[in-house]
């Protein structure tokens, strides 16, 4: 969608001509008989703010229907609900750190089994999924090693067997890649990332492919009760006002940083689906639009979590939180931040090695980036030879 469509696609409020969305905070709604309202009744079921912001996501991704949900974790259990006890699930094996821990310690506690998987290569899927895998689940670009998945492939198997495609897009976010016009049936956001983009709220959304989907969403949304609070919608609408020219701005930056990492002689390897050795920098270029995300990480040399600590507290610009996506740059060092509930010989398995630190680029300007980067390198190079003495 462009950015002209997505800005004109917030409407403006019809009964005061106000051009920002207004914020209905309000938790009831008063109505003319018992069942007659004007579209909303109590707001855990619906509320108008909360309304144009699931509209406006559905049509971002290309979908039936948007839910707002007040996390990320809470928008991905809402499709998990639909489970029951015996199903299986199929993941992507560099899944998001919570997502792990949900997967891990509340539903496969109730029944439902997690095979990790690595998703990149196709042929791992097919061979991996049963009569009872009921949902195949991939984030692609993941979190932190940015292994990229062919979505459209992926959903071909996912047919086959009759399961659903769950493609959680945060990293891509919406600008680069809309996994339902790829075969997914559901597409959960983080909008605590780049959608929001400022690093003010958390949020999560869900968008379903067809109106099955959606009332299965849409009841338990409302059943289970983790609803986007009004003003986090409209915090979220404004975020997606500029979410094309930050997140273009944001790619922009992370091929520059991932550039200047790869030539650096302190770094072992750096991960960017734009840079032309990653395994599926072809796969991503088509699913993606031409744009790779505003995530790089990178291993340092000397393969150590205190290397790794030295170089995240001896940046300036880069600030050492977790998240990602939002318009001030940060870095964090997955093992001790993002993803220390995976227990350490699976992050090895999937990558994330005791130095890996993963970037997230904001939208200052790219030299600056860099500059900050080299400084950080210097110092831990400096501290290491005052050590060795
Ligand atoms: C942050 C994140 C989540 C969880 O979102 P919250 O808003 O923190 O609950 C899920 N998936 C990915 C890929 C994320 O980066």
């Amino acid at each position: 969608m462009s950015a002209t469509k997505i800005i004109h696609s917030v409407p403006s409020d019809p009964l005061t001509g106000a051009i920002s969305v207004p914020v209905y905070q309000t938790s009831t709604f008063i109505q003319d008989a018992p069942g007659v309202n004007k579209g909303f009744d109590y707001a855990r079921s619906n509320n108008p703010t909360r309304k144009v912001l699931e509209d406006l996501v559905a049509k971002l991704e290309n979908g039936h229907a948007g839910f707002a949900f007040s996390t990320g974790l809470a928008a991905i259990d809402a499709v998990l609900k639909q489970l029951s006890s015996g199903d299986e699930i199929l993941a992507v094996d560099d899944i998001y750190g919570g997502a792990y821990r949900l997967f891990t310690h509340v539903y496969e506690k109730l029944g439902i089994s997690v095979n990790y998987v690595d998703t990149t290569d196709i042929d791992n899927v097919a061979q991996a999924v049963t009569s009872k895998t009921k949902l195949i689940w991939i984030e692609s670009p993941t979190n932190p090693t940015l292994k990229v998945s062919d979505i459209e492939g992926i959903s071909k198997i996912a047919k086959s067997i009759g399961a659903y495609l769950v493609v959680d897009n945060t990293f891509a976010s919406p600008i680069a890649q809309n996994p339902i016009d790829l075969g997914a049936d559901f597409v959960i956001h983080s909008g605590t990332k780049y959608i929001g983009g400022h690093s003010d709220l958390v949020a999560g959304l869900v968008v379903t492919k067809n109106q099955e989907l959606s009332e299965k969403i849409k009841f338990i949304q409302n059943a289970s009760g983790g609803v986007l609070g009004p003003w986090d919608c409209f915090l979220t609408i404004r975020g997606i006002e500029t979410l094309d020219l930050r997140y273009r701005k944001q790619c922009e930056n992370a091929l520059k940083v991932a550039l200047f990492l790869e030539q650096h002689e302190a770094v072992s390897e750096v991960f960017y689906p734009g840079l032309e050795g990653h395994k599926n920098h072809e796969i991503a270029k088509k699913q993606q639009n031409g744009l790779f995300g505003g995530v790089v990480s990178f291993s340092l040399k000397t393969d150590t979590q205190d290397a790794a600590n030295e170089f995240v507290t001896s940046t300036e610009y880069f600030k050492l939180a977790e998240s990602l996506g939002g318009v001030k740059s940060l870095l964090c060092h997955p093992a001790q931040m993002t993803h220390a509930s995976i227990p350490r010989e699976k992050r090895l398995q999937a990558g994330i090695k005791d130095s890996l630190i993963r970037l997230s680029c904001g939208i200052e300007e790219y030299q600056d980036l860099i500059n900050d980067l080299a400084n950080a390198f210097e110092k831990v190079q400096q501290g290491e030879f005052v050590n060795a003495i």
